[in-house]
């Protein structure tokens, strides 16, 4: 049995502006584990899919299919069932950590907060409540993991003092504390510098092949999921038009507009002249 196994999900977003069928029969499964990476242009329904599967779509938008999460079927579960699995078992990331952190409390209380809501550690199972000193570690002992600088000072700072990508390793660290067997991460290197998205991008790949989380990453940019998704979904107008491991669509790339994205990072990469003189800029 896989762990995710999507079967024809579809999303309608009914607004005022009109009806979108924003995803359009999409099926995929995914092990235990994986990376899987999901690319297409904005507007192509990457998002929706993600927000589908975690149970997260806004009431104008209406879904059908089967999403079946280790055998059970999310479309049908109930209201509670389904509390229990979103944020236990299936957690996720944004693109603006500043819009998912609450600016007036300590990213320190806001992870701690987690561990109240969510504890899905075998050795927990019998005793869901730590203690105050025993949330603490578990926090600092994350953000040791999720390599936040000093993690003590980083535990009393506010989302405000911290830079783009610290927010967005608190956002992870919030998102990975229950130990979720999956992790949606939908665009959380798009607003950063190109150094720190390779930094955050490195930290994804340790965490996985430390705790075994499976990720869903999903990114416009096919460089970014080169560097560490195993397989990958190709979306465009809210359908699945192409799938395959990284090699695979690199190597092999079928449908007209993979061969698109892919000649759009070649087109990057001429851009970028190589210098020549040995200091592009010396300063005494
Ligand atoms: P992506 O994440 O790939 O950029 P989305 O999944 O956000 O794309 O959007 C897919 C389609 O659904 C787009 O046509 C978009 O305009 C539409 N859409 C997304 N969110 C809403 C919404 N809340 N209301 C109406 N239409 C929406
Ligand atoms: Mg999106």
């Amino acid at each position: 049995m896989s762990l995710l196994d999507v079967r024809k999900l579809n999303v309608i977003f009914d607004s005022n502006r009109g009806v979108t069928h924003a995803v359009k029969d999409v099926s995929f499964t995914m092990e235990a584990g994986e990376i899987l990476g999901i690319v297409g242009e904005s507007g192509s329904g990457k998002s929706a899919t993600s927000l589908a599967i975690m149970g997260l779509l806004p009431s104008t938008a209406s879904y059908y299919g089967e999403l079946l999460f280790d055998g059970h079927d999310f479309v049908k579960m109930s209201f509670e069932e389904l509390r229990q699995f979103k944020g236990d078992e299936v957690s996720m990331i944004f693109q603006e950590p500043m819009v998912s952190l609450n600016p007036l409390i300590r990213v320190g209380k806001q992870v701690e907060e987690m561990l109240t809501l969510h504890v899905n550690e075998p050795e927990h199972q019998n005793d869901p409540r730590l203690s105050k000193a025993e949330r603490k570690a578990k926090v600092l002992e994350m953000f040791e993991q999720v390599e936040l600088p000093e993690p003590e000072v980083t535990y009393k700072k506010f989302p405000h003092e911290l830079s783009g990508g610290q927010q967005q390793r608190v956002m992870i660290a919030m998102a990975l504390i229950g130990n979720p067997q999956l992790l949606i991460a939908d665009e959380p290197t798009t607003a950063l510098d190109a150094d720190v998205q390779d930094q955050i991008i490195d930290l994804l790949i340790q965490l996985n092949k430390k705790r075994g989380t499976a990720i869903i990453f999903v990114s416009h940019d096919l460089s970014v999921i080169r560097k560490l998704c195993q397989n990958v979904l190709v979306m465009y107008h809210g359908e699945i038009v192409e799938r395959g491991t990284v090699e695979e669509i690199f190597e092999n790339p079928r449908d007209p507009y993979t061969k698109k994205l892919i000649a759009a990072i070649s087109d990057e990469r001429k851009e970028a002249r190589p210098i020549d003189t040995e200091n592009v800029l010396e300063v005494k």
